[in-house]
């Protein structure tokens, strides 16, 4: 078994012909062959299905989906991978995990627009607070922490006997943050605005790659990736020389890039 974690869509709410909305595959690598690869999906923006495919990823392995907050660039795409699954005929179940709130909207979404409504697969949607402690989720241990945004958002912190990944979604620095981070592998954290526009990240509760950094540095992390990339106000450039300073392992995530863990 190997892991990687691949990159479908990097954008912060904004898109741009690079970048597509946030959407990040945890990869169990299957080495023989015999079974499809298994997928644990960290948020699901809108045309995520596409950058799946894109990534020539089949959504038939993915297992779990993990959803940090309801903003539409990390939730909107849920609904077309669903579609896509029944489609394909899928047959095994699939969790989808998401703070309150997420069973009324699916049950809206579902009643409204009547995804896969002769589907062949349960959907088992969880909602979780923030707190949760080593839950059950395929191989690994799922774990909760509150970051601080402008809606509820969960970082989500995953655990299996050969590593630690955590994701901070959208959120500006807080303290639980380095209680979601600590120790980990790999740590990929959200930076929507640069230092310079330091006032707009504090009023729409987002971070920049220095801060990114600093929290990396902080959590005593093996790895930093910065993701949620604003292209209109960041180049991966800036992004980098910001936060290389303080953190020299950082990189900058971008559609289709893989990571092995
Ligand atoms: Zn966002
Ligand atoms: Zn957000």
């Amino acid at each position: 078994m190997s892991n990687l974690v691949r990159f479908f869509g990097t954008s912060a709410a904004s898109p741009s012909l690079k970048r597509g909305f946030a959407c990040i595959g945890l990869v169990e690598k299957n080495q023989n062959g015999t079974k499809d690869d298994d997928i644990v999906l960290l948020d699901c923006g809108d045309g995520s299905i596409r950058k799946i495919m894109e990534a020539k990823t089949s959504c038939l392995s993915i297992s779990d989906i993990l959803v940090t907050h309801f903003h539409s660039d990390h939730l909107s795409g849920l609904a077309q991978v669903i579609e896509s699954m029944d489609i394909q005929k899928r047959t095994r179940e699939l969790n989808v995990f998401g703070p309150k709130g997420l069973k009324e909207y699916f049950n809206q979404v579902e009643e409204t627009t009547r995804i896969a409504s002769k589907r062949k697969f349960i959907i088992n949607i969880k909602e979780l607070d923030a707190g949760t402690r080593n839950t059950k989720l395929s191989n690994y241990k799922l774990s909760t922490f509150e970051m601080e945004h402008t809606v509820p958002c969960l970082g989500y912190r995953v655990e299996c006997p050969d590593f630690i990944l955590a994701y901070t979604g959208d959120t500006q620095p807080c303290n639980e943050l380095q209680n979601l981070a600590h120790g980990a592998d790999l740590l990929i954290h959200e930076a929507t605005f640069l230092q310079k526009d330091i006032d707009r990240a504090r009023s729409a509760k987002h971070s920049t790659p220095r801060e990114a950094a600093e929290d990396a540095e902080r959590s005593d992390v093996r790895g930093l990736v910065i993701t949620h990339i604003n292209d209109n106000y960041e180049t991966e450039e800036e992004v980098i020389s910001e936060s290389e300073i303080i953190y020299p392992k950082v990189r900058v995530a971008r559609d289709g890039l893989e990571i092995p863990l």
